[in-house]
């Protein structure tokens, strides 16, 4: 199958993956063109042609996963697919925007129609869950590597930015922390759970639910937000930067999840929660004037700490003093 059979088949219209390509080999109905608001002209052209709701600002970000990386060598297709796409999206959901279209450079060291048709499974089940349309990419042939890039839309000025927080405003994630280095362990055979608790982690890795519904509901009420992808301790010192503020985070307070908590010991527990990447919750900041107004949603967020004077991360309540500095994952590190 060459490059241009290969995308009609995986990554076309639902039309073009009924037509049979080569010999004897029928499509499985796998595209991902989903023909959603907006989509002028999308894949088959030089270009996307793409209409952004009106009266609204377009907001983009691209992410790049590579094998032995970002996701462990011989992953399943399916799961590749829906880390990718979740990962990518928690980028729109930090900044409080619709998801609205995508674009897929994929380098594949081969065809492997099963692969193929597994990874476009698994990036359709993410794009139909948040309405969010493949409108474009580029092929190309090497090691494993997929990028990528999401478009969404907010209402001019309501982005979600990183430099908002004040000194005062309180410090909140969504749900739990350090479920993402807990799956990593896992995989690398440093943490035995119950079946349950396995599923539940690799669930996590592979499908880390991006905040997109949280994120929208934040407008008006958060000052900054990010998705935590780094680590924690790591991503809120980028708001800290950001915003020219310090922060006190208490350690009592940081959310993980009882799957695997019990299993390690606490020192175990906060350096996965604090400094584990790949959770992809929201840490956001809320002004104390509308803490109410988030109380009052009942979401499912927890107050882990609060905004100070000066700069970095500061860590409070340790029963055991710990080298907690604020450094997350860095490829040139
Ligand atoms: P060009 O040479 O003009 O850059 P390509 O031959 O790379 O165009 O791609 C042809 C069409 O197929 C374009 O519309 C492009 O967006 C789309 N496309 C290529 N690769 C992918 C992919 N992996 N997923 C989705 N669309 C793709
Ligand atoms: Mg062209």
């Amino acid at each position: 199958m060459d490059e241009f059979a290969l995308i009609k088949k995986f990554f076309g219209t639902d039309a073009d993956a009924k037509t049979p390509v080569g010999s004897g080999d029928v499509a499985q109905g796998c595209a991902l063109s989903l023909g959603a608001d907006g989509v002028i002209t999308a894949i088959g052209d030089d270009c996307a042609v793409l209409e952004l709701p009106a009266g609204k600002q377009l907001v983009v970000s691209i992410d790049t996963m590579l094998e032995g990386v970002h996701f462990p060598e011989g992953a399943p297709g399916f799961d590749v697919g829906t880390r990718v796409l979740c990962g990518a999206l928690s980028d729109l959901a930090a900044m409080g925007a619709h998801p609205l279209w995508f674009t897929l450079a994929l380098t594949l060291p081969r065809v492997s129609t099963d692969w193929l048709k597994a990874f476009s499974s698994g990036l359709r089940s993410v794009a139909r869950q948040f309405n969010c349309t493949l409108v474009g990419g580029d092929t190309t042939k090497g090691p494993l590597c997929i990028t990528v890039q999401v478009h969404g839309s907010v209402q001019p000025g309501a982005s979600l930015l990183r430099s908002g927080a004040v000194v005062g405003d309180d410090i909140f994630v969504s749900e739990c922390l350090g479920d993402g280095a807990a799956a990593l362990a896992l995989m690398n055979n440093q943490l035995e759970v119950d079946a349950a608790a396995g599923e539940y982690l690799l669930n996590r890795f592979y499908r880390p639910q991006p905040q997109i519904l949280l994120g929208q509901q934040l407008v008006g009420i958060a000052s900054a937000a990010i998705d935590v992808s780094d680590g924690l301790l790591a991503d809120l010192g980028h708001v800290c930067t950001a915003s020219g503020v310090g922060a006190t985070v208490d350690l009592g307070a940081v959310p993980t999840h009882p799957s695997w908590n019990a299993k390690v010991t606490q020192q175990q527990q906060w350096q996965w929660a604090l400094k584990g990447g790949d959770d992809y919750q929201l840490l956001f900041t809320v002004p104390p004037n509308k803490v109410a107004q988030l109380n009052k949603k009942g979401l499912p967020v927890q107050k882990i700490g609060c905004l100070v004077e000066g700069s970095g991360v500061s860590v409070a309540h340790l029963s055991e003093p710990m080298d907690f500095t604020a450094d997350g994952y860095n490829h040139f590190g």
